[in-house]
C-alpha cells in the first residue's frame, strides 16, 4: 500500500495549486457540453477502456474537478485524476478531454508518483513523455483522435501566463513533436 502523497504536475509545471479548493460537481461553461459533468467524464473513461475499466487498467480512476484559475491537471494518490476548472474551460471536444484523462491515467498506471525525484526537472519531464506515449497508445485503441492532443497543447501554450518559466513552453514544444512522431 502506498500512502505517500504523490503529485504529478503535468500540463504546466506549477506548484501553487491549492488542494484545499472546493470540489465542484458541476461547472457552468459556455459550451453546450458540460465537460466537467461527472457522468460525462465517466463515459469518457469507459470509451477509453471499455466497460470493464478495472479489468483493462487494473484500477478504477476517479476524476475530480477543483475550482482553480490555474490551467492544470495532475494525478493524485493511487487512482485519482484532478482537473482544474480553468483547464476544463479550455477543453472544446471529447478528444481533448480524453487525452487529458488518458495522460493522467498513464501517470497512475506507470506509478510515476512513487519514485523519489532525484532530479525533479529531468525525471519529471521524462515522465511527461512516457505518459504521452501511454495516453496516445490508449487513444489509438479507442475511437478518440489522439492527434488532436497536438493542437490542444498548442492552445495551452497560448494560455500560459508570463509568470510561468520559459521551460514550460519549450517542454510543450517537445511533447508536441514527440506525439506527432507517434502518428508517423
Ligand atoms: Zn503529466
Amino acid at each position: 500500500m502506498r500512502y505517500s502523497l504523490k503529485l504529478s504536475f503535468c500540463l504546466i509545471f506549477t506548484f501553487t495549486l491549492l488542494l484545499t479548493s472546493t470540489l465542484l460537481a458541476e461547472i457552468n461553461t459556455d459550451n453546450k457540453i458540460n465537460f466537467s459533468s461527472p457522468s460525462f467524464i465517466k463515459n469518457i473513461i469507459h470509451e477509453i477502456t471499455g466497460d470493464d475499466t478495472i479489468a483493462f487498467l487494473g484500477f478504477n480512476p476517479q476524476v475530480e474537478v477543483i475550482d482553480s484559475n490555474l490551467i492544470n491537471a495532475f494525478a493524485y494518490g493511487d487512482k485519482t485524476v484532478i482537473l482544474t476548472s480553468a483547464l476544463l474551460k479550455k477543453i472544446e471536444n471529447k478528444d481533448e478531454l480524453a487525452f487529458v484523462i488518458a495522460h493522467e491515467v498513464a501517470h497512475l498506471s506507470l506509478n510515476h508518483g512513487a519514485s523519489p525525484l532525484q532530479d525533479a526537472y529531468v525525471e519529471h519531464f521524462s515522465h511527461e513523455l512516457e505518459a504521452d506515449k501511454f495516453a496516445i497508445d490508449l487513444l489509438k485503441e479507442s475511437n478518440f483522435k489522439g492527434i488532436k492532443s497536438i493542437s490542444f497543447l498548442s492552445k495551452l501554450q497560448k494560455n500560459i501566463g508570463t509568470s510561468e518559466p520559459k521551460s514550460t513552453i519549450t517542454n510543450l514544444e517537445v511533447r508536441k513533436a514527440h506525439i506527432f512522431h507517434m502518428f508517423q
